[in-house]
Parts: structure tokens; sequence; C-alpha cells
């Protein structure tokens, strides 16, 4: 290879798919969606019944498919996620196993349906299931502006603890991914059916909700949206605190240790149950979790608007901070409302779960389990929360690109957090993750699918949070403050209730920043090049200096340059443009007066981009 070769990143290429898309006018090449933009829509009417001493779940659901698409539909793809615990299932985590989710009744468009071998095969109307993937043969072919009505019924056993983003330890249950869920048809890729395989999260429809949950009397609920009938499922007290709380920015105790049980906290119910109602209106999914021994703090968050802050934990959690955790949840929501934009919905929910949710989002509510301190619950409670923005809200698909949601969620965490705790610097500590997964060699690029990552290192935490995070970093410094911020939020405002992809991302921030970044795209997106700028040589000759810098390394950025000159108080800046390095020179100079002296310089002194090696980043002292 010849001395001084560099890489010169070339532009990002469209996908054949993306291109059909910008042709038939969904999407555009500036970021923003197309004329033609659609999404699909669904309504789903759900009803389930906990019996937390079988940990079984019964349920049944009817929903109503509305086709917004201008393609006609034969086949309807819906994921069945409890089969990522069924024998035998595809996965890339270790998982307690089940005997996944027994559907024991689909009807489409009124019919009941046969389980067929191949759908594809057959002419007749079926369904056939390839793990957590059901494949619905319509009875008649859904129109263009149609919509088609399913009935299910399914019942399945509760993981246990160990699970990831669900299960039940015997005292809480959280209950996600746990109905017939329709699959995303989109205008760039229609049917997106990657199954679910434990590590890559999800890409979701929006819909609205209308869940009946059934539990026994004393068993409190998180879900996400709103109890319809609070009236009948909680006392008279409890409703009283509650409405307090929802006018209170103090933390309310809505369900204090000895308040809890029938007849004290819920009603008694009917037969020792209780049927809770709740709604939800375009989300792109429903959970909820529910156990007797949850104590219930609740507040109000204020951004302009306000929602409901509900936390649920066991009293033995208060060691692990969990009192504090609708004070934190406040924060949260307070904070982000202002950094992004207001949090759209009702209320948001903090629920103290089983260990292997970790911290795991869902629309309006939040599982958190693990031991956690002050620091360590905030964090987690934020991060969570963020993800109420991306991908709640702006949906894209987590399965493809996780960073996405995750980076940017990753980023959004360090700026309430450097709130919160007054300085802690969540930005260093993930760009020296970063940096120190880059210097073991093992760094995977970011556009990569998130089930495709090596099993067993942190490539794939690395890449969509830590690395990601970093280039949010990055980028705010090459864009200043303002375009950055106002970027960010046009992404955002863009693709609220839609689905993004990565480079509707890319082509917001060269439209609304003005600049061709697709350089920056190519070299923190799809490779692993790194960053290293060297001060190499700082020569005065007569009237001037020559400051030379080296590129060392295969990632492109403009160099920053801080001087200091002896006895001038003021840190001199000069930047190298990053066109140098995009004509593939190795090595730029720079002249300055060579007076007053030259006493330092030093390249980036912010950090504001990643450098692998800063020990070469400075000349003098
Ligand atoms: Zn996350």
């Amino acid at each position: 290879m010849p001395q001084g070769e560099r890489p010169i990143p070339y532009p990002v290429f469209e996908t054949a798919a993306f291109r059909r898309a910008i042709e038939r006018g969904t999407r555009t090449r500036t970021g923003a969606p197309g004329p033609k933009y659609w999404t699909q829509y669904a309504r789903y009417a759900l009803r389930a019944e906990l019996d937390p001493a079988t940990k079984r779940l019964t349920g049944e659901g009817r929903i109503q498919y509305q086709n917004r698409s201008p393609d006609t539909l034969r086949l309807i793809a819906v994921h069945l996620y409890q089969n990522l615990f069924a024998p035998g299932a595809a996965r890339n985590v270790e998982v307690p196993p089940t005997d996944g989710m027994e559907l024991s009744r689909v009807v489409a468009q009124g019919r009941p349906l046969p389980q067929l071998r191949d759908v594809d095969a057959s002419v007749q109307a079926g369904f056939q299931i390839e793990g957590t993937i059901a494949w619905i043969k319509l009875p008649t072919a859904l129109a263009p502006g149609g919509t088609a009505e399913f009935q299910f019924s399914w019942k399945f056993t509760i993981p246990p603890d160990g699970a990831p983003r669900s299960g039940t330890d015997g005292e809480v249950f959280m209950i996600s991914y746990w109905y017939p869920q329709i699959a995303v048809y989109d205008d760039v890729n229609g049917w997106q059916t990657d199954r679910y395989m434990g590590n890559a999260e999800f890409y979701m429809g929006w819909a609205d909700y209308d869940v009946a949950l059934t539990v026994p009397a004393g068993w409190l609920i998180g879900a996400t949206g709103e109890v319809k009938n609070a009236n009948e499922v909680l006392t008279p007290a409890v409703r009283e605190r509650l409405a307090a709380a929802r006018r209170s920015p103090e933390v309310v105790h809505i369900v204090a240790e000895g308040d809890r049980g029938a007849g004290k906290s819920t009603t008694l119910g009917a037969g020792g149950k209780v049927t809770w109602l709740f709604d939800a209106r375009n989300v792109r999914d429903f959970a909820w979790g529910t156990s007797d021994k949850y104590l219930w703090d609740a507040t109000q968050a204020a951004f302009g608007d306000t929602a409901t802050i509900n936390s649920f934990y066991r009293p033995s959690r208060v060691a692990w901070a969990w009192d504090q955790s609708a004070r934190y949840a406040k924060h949260a929501i307070e904070f982000l409302s202002g950094f992004l934009w207001p949090y759209p919905y009702p209320q948001m929910t903090a629920l103290d779960g089983v260990v292997s949710c970790s911290g795991m989002e869902y629309p309006m509510i939040t599982c958190i389990g693990g031991q956690r301190d002050t620091l360590a619950l905030y964090s987690v409670t934020v991060h969570e929360f963020g993800h109420m923005w991306f991908p709640m809200q702006v949906g894209s698909d987590e399965k493809r690109h996780a960073w996405q949601d995750e980076g940017l969620t990753r980023f959004n965490q360090a700026q309430a957090m450097r709130s919160f705790f007054g300085g802690y610097d969540l930005e260093r500590i993930v760009r020296d993750a970063y940096l120190g997964f880059a210097r073991s060699g093992d760094e995977v690029e970011l556009m990569r699918h998130g089930d495709l990552y090596p099993v067993g290192t942190d490539a794939y935490s690395v890449a969509s949070y830590q690395k990601m995070a970093t280039n949010m970093v990055a980028l705010r410094a090459l864009l200043g403050d303002d375009v950055f911020m106002k970027a960010y939020r046009e992404y955002g405002r863009r693709w609220t209730s839609k689905h993004p992809t990565s480079y509707d991302f890319f082509h917001t921030f060269d439209d609304v920043s003005g600049r061709d970044l697709s350089w920056f795209w190519r070299t923190w997106f799809y490779e692993t090049w790194t960053l290293d700028q060297a001060i190499t040589d700082v020569q005065s000759s007569g009237d001037s200096a020559t400051i030379t810098v080296e590129d060392r390394g295969l990632a492109p950025m403009p160099v920053r340059l801080a001087i200091t000159r002896q006895g001038v108080t003021r840190v001199e800046r000069r930047e190298i443009p990053v066109d140098v390095w995009l004509r593939g020179e190795r090595r730029a100079t720079l002249r300055v007066p060579a007076s007053p002296k030259i006493t330092k310089v030093e390249i980036d002194p912010e950090n504001a981009f990643p450098d692998i090696d800063r020990t070469n980043n400075r000349w003098g002292r």
C-alpha cells in the first residue's frame, strides 16, 4: 500500500428500495416525508386475564387494520413475540423456555382460518406460523383504503425472570409483547418481518388501543395509556390521592404499605377479580406490569403542558432508591420536554420489574430491574423515558438501525444527567467506552442489523449507544449548538408518528444545516475508521509560525486548534477545514503570526471529536 494512502469517504448510496420510494413520492432527498407519504394504522381491542398462581395469561383480541397504502394486500404478517421462548426458536440470546404462544383461534374478515403449512402454496385462506411471525392469507384481498378485521384467542405462560424485557419473579409480572401484533408494512420495504431473536429490538406500527385487563383484587397495574374505569377499580381514598397528585409538583404516596390489598387499594371487584380498562391513542404498542406488592407514588410533571407521573415499586426497593423514582421521573419528563419537544402523552409510568428488564421502554411505561443506587436509578429512568421520543414518537426500525433510537437516547440521557447531577459528564464516559472498544479492534459499524453483530462482545452496544451518542456530540460541535438543535428537532417534527429511515436522518441534517455531510455519515456510520490527528511541529521563522498537523487515522474531521501565546490570556482558535483531508492529504500546515511567542498548541481541547490518541494532540506546555 502506498505510503500515506487514505480512504476518501465516498457518498452514501441509496438502496434501490429508498430510490423507489422517492420516485413514488413517499420520501424525499431533503429528509422530509414526501407528499404521498403514508403509514398503516390499526385499532386493537384486547382483553386478557392473568392468573398469578399458574402464571398463565389468557387473551383475546379484535384488530381493525386499515390499509392506507396504495397496495392491495393478500398476506398480512403478525408478530407472535412469545414464540421467542418456544422450543427450537431461532435465538441469539439465552432465554428461559416456555411453550410460546398458543394461538387457539384466528379469524380474518369474519372467517375462522385453518393453520396451513405454506400460505404461499395454498389457494384457500389460512395462517402459517414461522417462529415469531404468522402469515395470514386473507379470504379477500385488502384493497387500498380498506379495513380488515382480525380476531385472535391465545394463551401463554409468563416466562420467569431471565426473559428479555419481560417476565415474572413471582412477585411482579412484566407483561410485554403479549398479543398478536400486526407487523409494519411501510412505503420503503413493504412488510418488515425480521424475526424476534432476542437481541435486536422492534419495529412497530401506529395504533389505538382499548384494553381490558383482569387480575386479582388488590393487584395494581401500571400500563400504557390511561385507566378509564378508576371508579370501578380504585377505592375512593386512592382516587382522591391520585387526583391531588395530578395537580401537585410534590410526590404523593397514592398507595403506601398499609394501603395495599383488596378493598384498600383496589375495590373488591367481582369474584375476587378486578378488570381494569385502559386506552391509548396513536402509540406503537401496549405493555403492562402488575403486582400485589406494589407501593404507588405519583406527581405532576409540568413543561408548559402537564403529564401524570406514576411509580410502582416494592417496599424492598426503597433500599435501591425507588422512593426517589417519581421525583427522578418528573425531572426526566420536564427536562426532555424542554430539550427536545413537549411530552405528548397523558401519563408516564416507572415500574420496578424483573431483573432481566434491566431498563426497557414501552409507550408510557418502563420496566426497570436490578439493584440500583441514586445515580443508576436516575440514569436508567431518564434513558428509558428518553425512549418516549425515540422510538415511541419517532418510529424508526430498531432492528435494522438501533442507533436511531439508542444512540439518540444515550445522547439525550447525557444532557439530562448533566442537568440533574450538576456537571456529570456522561458524554465523556460514552466517548471513552467507544474509544476503548475501537482500540481493541473489535469494532463493528453502526449500519448493521441488530441481530447481525457478533454475539458475546460489546460490538452492538458500542456501535448503537456509545459511538452514536459520540457522533451526536461531534455533530453538535461541527454544526454549532443552534443549527444542531434546529436540525435535531426538525428531524423529530418531520417524523413523529412516522417511520424514518437512516437516510431521512442524514438528509434532514444536511437540509437544515445547508451542508453536504455525506463524508461524516460515511465515516462514522458505515465504517469503523478512527480519528487520530497529531501536531508534529511548530516552527517560527521571521514574522510567521507554521503549525504542522498530520492526520494519522482514517476518519477525516476538521482540526480545531487552540493556540496559547506568552502573556495573552485569551486562547486563539483556528481551524483546518475537513476539505484538506477529503482531498487525500495526510499533512496540513497552518501559518499564524509568530508573536507573541506561541507556548502551547492543542488540537480540540474540548474533546468535541473522538480522537483515539490524545498523546499527540499537544505541542508545548
Ligand atoms: Zn435504550
